[in-house]
């Protein structure tokens, strides 16, 4: 049947509590039950702040997706955008483009040197995909070993990869060959190590005895990859203990497995290094990144490959691609990304301001009942809230946002403080421009919400 209006063009002027409105009528909305939703109706952003179509300012207090690491529009990252746009817009993932040759030497310039070859992807996701696509026809192998605690994406691959609870809804359609394994997480370990006597060193070790256990069971001449979060996201910014992470990369080159770090999260100066895995000083053969990659400005992903992987390729096609692999404007604001994130020490920023974040965790700690544990690197936090402190009965069940945790969030909002919550706990992921008074007044809304979570400790 004919719309009727089909010719009819739409007028862009459009009042301001129309964008509310019309969102809600044609929009569909991810992650949420339908009837639900009622999204913050932003007009505006500037640095680590953005203002709803009221005008009400919002201190951004988890870079808004995890992403936007070099804050709200910065002009020479749309200048950039908008010269590539002028120059070229498009030009299909076979071509070579001024863009793609630039982003691919300034990709080198910040990771480790055996990291030489990539490929663009349209985010975390599918860049988490091809990653395992390589690594299988890399191998000959197809199993591959993630954790419980993880998130890698939501595509068919990649949720199957995924550790948590999102994974579930789509059970058994997922795709096939996953094995998941038990995270380093001490403040939460079920293991019979866990006292406090026991170093860091050693609880490590009693992870990677059970990583051994599962790669021998499951066969190690089926084991194309182990694929990890350096350090864990929205599960917790679970911070790997001493030698785990080598550990790691021993029992990969020991069996023959590709190691996979997923930075999509923890990349791009988020922990105080260009990459998390700098801190351990391990070199995975596969990278991901997506999110601080182009810091939000435009979707894209990367998986950064050894040598030796990209050259399994010389003599076979690499079957995988779509249209929008390297998008031209995406890969121009990831160069610009980077030398804004260079010119302005942005990594520097975070490190330092990541002392000051670590500080500020300490006192809600020191002054919240609530406040259970509190874990943080770089300028990546998080606040377990819970109910008892001995028990460490969680604030919030298991996999649900209960309306303790809601009306701590909806505090936090009404006190112009945009964080994320995940369960029962507060994530701490900021803008790495943050200066110290910004990080302090998000703190003093934070302190004044947890009276809300203090009054539930039994
Ligand atoms: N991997 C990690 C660690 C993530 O945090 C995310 C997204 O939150 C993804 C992968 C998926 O990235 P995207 O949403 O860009 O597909």
């Amino acid at each position: 049947m004919k719309n009727p209006l089909e010719n009819e063009i739409v007028s862009a002027e459009l009042l301001e509590n129309e964008i509310y409105d019309l969102c809600l009528q044609t929009n569909f909305w991810t992650w949420s039950t339908q009837t639900k939703v009622d999204p913050i109706a932003v007009n505006y952003a500037k640095g680590v702040y953005f203002w709803d179509i009221n005008g009400k300012k919002y201190l951004d207090f988890n870079s808004m997706v995890m992403c936007v690491n070099i804050g709200h529009e910065d002009e020479r990252v749309i200048k950039a955008m908008v010269n590539q746009l002028y120059e070229l817009p498009f030009a299909g993932p076979r071509m070579a483009t001024k863009p793609r040759a630039l982003l691919g030497k300034a990709l080198k310039t910040i990771l480790p040197e055996p990291l030489e070859r990539f490929l663009y992807t349209l985010g975390g996701a599918d860049a988490n995909e091809n990653a395992i696509k390589l690594a299988r026809s890399y191998t000959g192998k197809y199993k591959i070993l993630t954790r419980y605690r993880s998130y890698h994406g939501a595509t068919y691959g990649a949720i199957a990869l995924t550790g948590d609870p999102r994974r579930i809804t789509w059970e058994p359609s997922v795709m096939m060959g996953v094995v998941h394994f038990l995270d380093p997480y001490r403040y939460r370990s079920t293991f019979h190590h866990n006292s406090p006597n026991i170093t860091d060193a050693e609880f490590a070790l009693d992870y990677l005895r059970h990583l051994e256990e599962i790669i021998v069971f499951e066969g190690p001449e089926t084991i194309a990859a182990i694929l990890i979060e350096t350090v864990t996201g929205t599960n917790g910014i679970i911070i790997p203990p001493l030698g785990y992470l080598q550990g790691v990369r021993a029992l990969c080159d020991k069996y023959n497995i590709v190691m996979i770090c997923d930075e999509v999260m923890s990349g791009f100066g988020r922990t105080g290094e260009w990459f998390a895995f700098n801190h351990w000083d391990v070199t995975p053969d596969i990278v991901t990144m997506a999110k601080g990659l182009t810091s939000g400005y435009a979707p894209l992903g990367a998986i950064a490959m050894k040598k030796e992987i990209a050259d399994s390729f010389n003599e076979k096609v690499f079957q995988g691609g779509l249209t929008y692999n390297g998008h031209a404007v995406s890969l121009a604001a990831a160069f610009a990304v980077i030398n804004v994130m260079k010119t302005d020490r942005i990594v520097d920023n975070s490190r330092e301001m990541g002392k000051l974040l670590n500080k500020l965790l300490v006192e809600m700690l020191n002054n919240h009942p609530s406040v259970g544990e509190i874990r943080s690197i770089g300028l990546f936090g998080v606040m377990e809230l819970v109910k008892n402190r001995e028990t460490k009965e969680p604030m919030s069940p298991f996999n649900q946002n209960n309306k303790i945790m809601m009306e701590f969030r909806q505090r936090c909002l009404d006190l112009g403080l945009y964080i994320h919550i995940h369960w029962h706990k507060v994530l701490i992921i900021p803008p790495l421009i943050i200066t110290a008074e910004q990080l302090m007044d998000g703190f003093k809304v934070i302190d004044r919400a947890l009276k809300i979570t203090d009054a539930y400790v039994e």
